[in-house]
């Protein structure tokens, strides 16, 4: 039989008062969870707001629930910071926004193609984009229908290849849509497609300048008609690569976030990071030399180690590709994940930092005093982009506004 008699119950740390009914739902702080600051997002507008210069609008972009930081959290922090207006990629994220008590001008910049989608959007306000006749007729019978100007922004492809009418096309389709006399055309925009890829370099990169100049030729081409029109044009590493790209308005979205939209960017501007991944310690285990760590064993220790498993994996959105590539700071100080990454745990060696206990916080991701681990060097090790490592993030996670 084994003594009962060593068992230390009266540990401070470990005995149980009565319940409290407050505590019957979980922190969300308990397990894991994403922390935005919201006043990181306020900053960053405001430095990107003085940036662009009071000519230039500010379109916060918050589409994909604001790359995975909280579309409503993020949506008001920015206005605070001096944003003008909302992007959004869906019908869904407008009228959320909308519910959420946002009064002002919310642009989607995903294609609606019915009826039923364009006519939601009128009802709660929000402005579509149009590429085309058929929509723009279907937004004219809308209006008409309903008594009231249908505001919508015109989309042309300068080398995107995705949305909006081909250059050639802008000319005719505004001069329709003119006759289409209950739709109120307010604005004309196009999206670059590498602007991000030679940010480092000093000067607008090559193809970026050819869709300035597509864009500059169509603009030339509407006359005295592009003064009434809001002409916008660039993402965030357009508008930090040069201001002949800002024109009305700039959409930003990955900056406002915190991030510069390439590598090695030198910039002054004073960008603070908005999220962090957390997780904690769920228990600390000492094994010998030689052991296999989680599924498939792919570590071994090679030294009697001290391990810490932490209730995160990939379901919460941390991708599996960095199984024994990362490290999660504890006080600024680095301990190494091991093993593979599974669906709802992860583990750490924490041999070189044995002092851990079950029940401390690991920062996965984010700053931690000195330290700060970046969503570029996720990238580095996984091979995808800071905008996908933001919105991988799952709703298992509580995002926490501090
Ligand atoms: C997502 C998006 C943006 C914002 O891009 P970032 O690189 O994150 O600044 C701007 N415009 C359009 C049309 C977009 O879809």
């Amino acid at each position: 039989m084994p003594s009962m008699s060593k068992i230390d119950k009266s540990d401070k740390s470990l005995t149980f008062d009565a319940i409290n009914e407050n505590k019957l739902n979980p922190d969300p702080r308990s397990r894991a969870w994403v922390e935005i600051d919201s006043k990181a997002i306020e900053n960053n507008s405001r430095v990107l707001k003085k940036f662009i210069g009071k000519d230039c609008f500010l379109m916060a972009v918050v589409k994909a629930d604001a790359y995975g930081h909280g579309a409503e959290t993020v949506a008001k922090s920015a206005l605070n910071g001096g944003a003008d207006s909302l992007g959004v990629a869906t019908l869904e994220e407008g009228i959320e926004l909308r519910n959420a008590g946002l009064k002002c001008q919310i642009l989607i910049l995903g294609n609606l193609i019915n009826k039923e989608e364009l006519y939601s959007a009128f009802c709660w306000d929000l402005i579509p984009t149009i590429s085309g006749i058929r929509e723009a007729i279907i937004c004219n019978n809308i209006a008409e229908n309903n008594h009231k100007k249908f505001v919508i922004h015109l989309k042309v492809d300068t080398g995107m290849t995705r949305l909006g009418c081909s250059c050639n096309e802008v000319k005719e389709l505004i001069d329709k849509i003119d006759y289409l006399e209950n739709i109120s055309l307010k604005g004309i925009y196009s999206h670059l497609a590498i602007a991000d890829k030679d940010l480092e370099n000093t000067n607008i990169p090559n193809f970026t300048k050819i869709q300035l100049t597509r864009f500059e030729k169509v603009l030339e081409s509407l006359g005295a008609r592009k003064r009434l029109l809001c002409k916008h044009l660039a993402n965030s590493a357009g508008t930090l690569s040069d201001s002949r790209l800002h024109f009305d308005m700039v959409r930003v979205g990955l900056s406002l976030y915190g991030y510069f939209p390439a590598n090695n960017f030198e910039s002054d501007l004073r960008l603070i990071p908005a999220l962090k991944v957390k997780a904690r310690v769920t228990l600390v285990r000492e094994v010998e030399k030689g052991t296999g760590v989680g599924y498939g064993h792919f570590f071994k220790t090679q030294r009697k180690s001290k391990l810490a498993v932490v209730a995160i994996g990939y379901a919460d959105g941390v991708s599996r590709n960095l199984s024994g590539k990362i490290s999660a700071s504890i006080g600024g100080f680095l301990v190494p994940q091991v093993g593979a990454i599974a669906m709802d745990q992860m583990v750490f060696d924490i041999t070189d930092k044995p002092d851990i206990k079950t029940g401390q916080v690991l920062t996965l991701l984010g700053t931690d005093g000195e330290v700060f681990i970046s969503p570029q060097n996720w990238c580095d090790l996984s091979g995808t982009i800071p905008w996908e490592v933001l919105c991988s993030f799952r709703n298992r996670l509580p995002r926490v506004v501090t």
